[in-house]
């Protein structure tokens, strides 16, 4: 018999032109803080869009930057508390969408960023409207906010149910401002979310039928991403898969791919997506000794041969963009053992120890 639990409270209003079709409706209070990147906001439409709807007042965060950090989310929040805002509208990729549901949840708990990991907080996060300029993180339907901590030399996410934006608008024209290797990069996270799903110990049959729609989608825009030309039927697919890839870990979770790549990125300035690509062809091969039918599964749904072709597709979108990573038999040792203290390691199947993850690594970077 199954049991699960299914929650995605996020009204999902999808479409091209639904921010301004959204009209006076957008606005949910008087006065919202709105956070953005230092470009992409702007750059891909989505701000001025958003400010056609508002009538009144607003405050402005624009200096959330990649990878956002405990001292960005706090100086968001306390603007919030300042201008007296009452709900949160994030605008761009997952940093700013992160960030943003963090300063939501200090508007209203006066906390150090830190303590939330520690305590959480009593009081519930400002509303939030989401509307995402890349699709890749899935991050405006999950209850996840990632954040760099220095203190810990890596990124670490929070979850909360509040932290559900209220709203996501997602606009697949909003992503047609992305450059290439952007494009990629987030790509290749949406694809490691609905890979990551289906590969998880928690993931549940309402999970499966999400993740797998979701991976026959992406499968569909491979011959695009290949060729690097993509129209705004392609820029659509993808979003929407992104869209299912975080629906799909806000039940799930991810697995051990996020928990290596945090290293990734936090030690050698990989992006995100990027840095779970380079772990995936090899955490495919481990995880088809353990699950073979579910592996054999995505494959067919990528429309691809093996495995080996899976880390062929992933070369030759990260071609020119991987960056020498040399890591001395310390440096990856230190990457492991970071990765094993997370819930990630437990989530994957097989139960990989440090051994595993090893060869990963190696395998990856080698
Ligand atoms: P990002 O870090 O938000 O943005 C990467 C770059 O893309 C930035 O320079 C950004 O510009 C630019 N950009 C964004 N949209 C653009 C557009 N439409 N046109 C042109 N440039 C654009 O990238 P991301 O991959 O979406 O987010 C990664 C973050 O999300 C990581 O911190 C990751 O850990 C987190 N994440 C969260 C979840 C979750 O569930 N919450 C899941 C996975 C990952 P700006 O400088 O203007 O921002
Ligand atoms: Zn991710």
């Amino acid at each position: 018999m199954n049991r699960f639990n299914y929650f995605m409270p996020t009204k999902m209003v999808y479409g091209q032109g639904v921010v301004k079709e959204a009209g006076a409706a957008f606005a949910l209070g008087q006065k919202p803080l709105i956070v953005t990147g230092q470009s992409s906001a702007r750059l891909s439409g989505a701000l001025d869009d958003v400010l056609s709807v508002l009538s009144g007042e607003y405050a402005i965060f624009d200096q959330v930057e990649n990878n956002p950090s405990v001292e960005t989310v706090k100086q968001g929040g306390a603007l919030a508390r300042r201008e007296g805002c009452d709900y949160v509208v994030a605008i761009g990729g997952g940093s700013p969408l992160d960030a943003a549901k963090v300063m939501a949840v200090l508007a209203v708990n006066d906390l150090d960023p830190l303590e939330l990991y520690q305590t959480g907080w009593q009081r519930q996060a400002l509303p939030i409207v989401a509307i995402p300029t890349t699709a890749g993180t899935g991050s405006e339907v999950t209850q996840y906010a990632v954040l760099t901590i220095e203190e810990e030399e890596t990124k670490k996410g929070l979850r909360g149910s509040d932290l559900f934006p209220q709203v996501a608008y997602l606009d697949p024209k909003y992503t047609e401002s992305l450059p290439l290797a952007i494009t990629y990069d987030t790509a290749v996270d949406a694809l490691s979310h609905l890979v990551e799903s289906y590969l998880a110990k928690r993931a549940t049959p309402a999970s499966d039928f999400v993740a797998l729609q979701g991976l026959a989608l992406w499968g569909t825009t491979i011959p695009a991403l290949r060729e690097g030309v993509l129209d705004l039927e392609t820029r659509d697919a993808l979003l929407l898969a992104s869209s299912l890839g975080g629906i799909a870990i806000a039940q799930t979770g991810t697995t051990l791919v996020h928990a290596l790549g945090y290293s990734l990125t936090y030690y050698h300035g990989m992006p995100h997506g990027r840095a779970n690509g380079v772990c995936m062809a090899a955490y495919l091969d481990y995880t088809k000794t353990v699950a073979p039918e579910r592996v054999e599964t995505i494959l067919e749904l990528l429309d691809l041969d093996s495995v080996a072709s899976f880390g062929e597709l992933m070369d030759t979108l990260f071609a020119s963009q991987i960056e020498e990573v040399e890591l001395t038999p310390e440096t990856l040792a230190a990457y492991v053992e970071k990765a094993m203290l997370t819930n990630n390691i437990k989530n994957s199947l097989g139960d990989p120890g440090a051994e595993v993850l090893t060869q990963i690594l190696t395998t990856s970077i080698g």
